[in-house]
């Protein structure tokens, strides 16, 4: 009995947690397919949920005109347009350049309750929003340089 609740508790964990990596994404490779195509930081942060150092990422500090892509399927996710200074070391926008290239999901890991943010397109994992950003939306997508490349207009 001890055991069979124990197996349940597990099972509705890892289901819980696994919910973005779980869903049928439009663009599938396999893990070996991730491994290959991606650094060793981007597959750690867009395929495995990471989050990178804060200040010491490609785009915190970006000023370029230009969009962000996703690294693992190359939809468009943002533009320096919407990008503004959060002033946390990561990229951070108010806005994804359309809202259905972005999806969210609940996140209740290290003891908070986020709301974590993927491509729709391929499921890489992007970073996490937030309700503290600017004027007009008030929104703070804080981003991973790893999981986007910047392209310069
Ligand atoms: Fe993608």
């Amino acid at each position: 009995m001890k055991s069979l609740l124990l197996i349940l508790i597990v099972s509705f964990t890892t289901l819980s947690c696994s919910q973005a990596q779980q869903k049928q994404f439009a663009f599938k490779k396999t893990d070996a397919e991730w491994k290959k195509m991606l650094t060793d930081e981007q597959y750690r942060v867009a395929r495995k949920q990471g989050t990178e150092r804060p200040y010491s990422n490609a785009y915190w500090d970006n000023h370029e005109k230009g969009t962000y892509v996703c690294v693992g399927c190359g939809q468009e996710l943002f533009t320096s347009e919407t990008k503004f200074e959060s002033g946390t070391g990561w990229p951070s926008f108010y806005q994804p350049v359309n809202k259905k290239n972005v999806e969210v999901s609940d996140d209740n890991t290290l003891g908070m309750a986020r709301d974590e943010v993927h491509c729709s397109r391929c499921g890489s994992h992007l970073g996490h929003v937030f309700n503290d950003g600017p004027k007009p939306t008030g929104l703070r997508y804080c981003m991973n340089s790893a999981s986007m490349k910047f392209t310069k207009q």
